[in-house]
């Protein structure tokens, strides 16, 4: 859904409102503190009063647009910017476009990251996995920079299904991010290790991953008759993201980075999605897990 279609969609606030009652409650409201569908309907305010634990509460309560000031239309239009931004937006576009200033648009942006955070199932068929480092600004209380190290790097592990989804992890910056052990927790965590093969390189970090499925990596000193033995959608995945982070958020902290990198994630693993607008405000409503 581009952004002429949300304005003809949503026209109002009150369609708004009314569209996420439906995504949310399916036409039986339910409290958001008890549960309890037993409630008084306060249309003036849309509102509802809830009977058992008296409290009163809106749609919007415990969700990404919990206490907004904003017309939700805004943040509409803000969520289908987003996912329609191949190479992520920047604050400063994403409050121009919307008529917010940057910090109200950083914080949506943020927000909105949160509705696209996947718990997907694990990994089959052909995975690729790969690694690579992300530079982030250093944080009040990092360690000071040694001379001559240049810029910490986050290291980041990827693995895509060939034709498929992506997973990633934010492996940290700690001693033996990248150590066997490590990796080879992270494949079990998110691929289907009796089913799946896994394709790297020849990092020795993923030399434990033969001892419990079947892992090819590939071998840069043969020339490949096979060419099956390769990485080459993680790769893609790594430079469409490096683009997007130094275009578009080139000050992407540590702390954040797992956010910024569900989002790309998220549009690739749902770009064949008939409705990924739909997809997002339902994330956005009920699969959001309450940070
Ligand atoms: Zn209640």
């Amino acid at each position: 859904m581009n952004i002429v279609e949300i304005y003809r969609q949503f026209p109002t606030e009150e369609s708004c409102i009314v569209h996420l009652e439906k995504v949310r409650w399916q036409g039986r409201p339910s409290c958001p503190y008890c549960k309890s569908e037993n409630q008084t309907a306060l249309p003036s305010e849309h509102r509802y009063h809830c009977n058992k634990c008296n409290t009163s509460y809106s749609v919007t309560v415990g969700t990404i647009f919990h206490k907004t000031h904003l017309d939700l239309q805004k943040w509409f239009l803000a969520i289908s910017l987003v996912l329609n931004a191949k190479k992520g937006i920047s604050a400063r576009q994403l409050g121009r476009d919307i008529e917010v200033n940057k910090n109200t648009a950083w914080y949506m942006g943020m927000r909105i990251r949160r509705a696209m955070i996947e718990h997907g199932d694990l990994l089959r068929g052909i995975v690729e996995m790969d690694e690579t480092y992300i530079g982030g600004k250093p944080r009040k209380g990092d360690p000071p920079r040694k001379p001559g190290r240049g810029t910490p790097k986050t290291p980041v592990v990827g693995m895509a299904e060939r034709g498929g989804r992506i997973k990633t992890v934010v492996a940290g910056k700690k001693k033996g991010a990248l150590s066997q052990k490590r990796l080879s927790a992270i494949v079990r965590e998110h691929v289907d290790v009796r089913q799946a093969v896994l394709m790297t390189d020849e990092f020795s970090g993923y030399g434990g991953v033969s001892r419990f499925m079947e892992h090819h990596s590939v071998d840069h000193k043969k020339s490949y008759a096979d060419g099956a033995v390769h990485t080459n959608t993680m790769e893609s995945f790594w430079a469409l993201l490096k683009r997007g982070i130094v275009g578009q958020y080139h000050k992407v902290s540590i702390r954040h980075l797992p956010k910024y990198i569900a989002e790309f994630c998220y549009r690739q693993n749902n770009r064949d999605s008939v409705d990924i607008f739909g997809l997002t405000l339902s994330n956005a409503v009920g699969g959001f897990n309450g940070q």
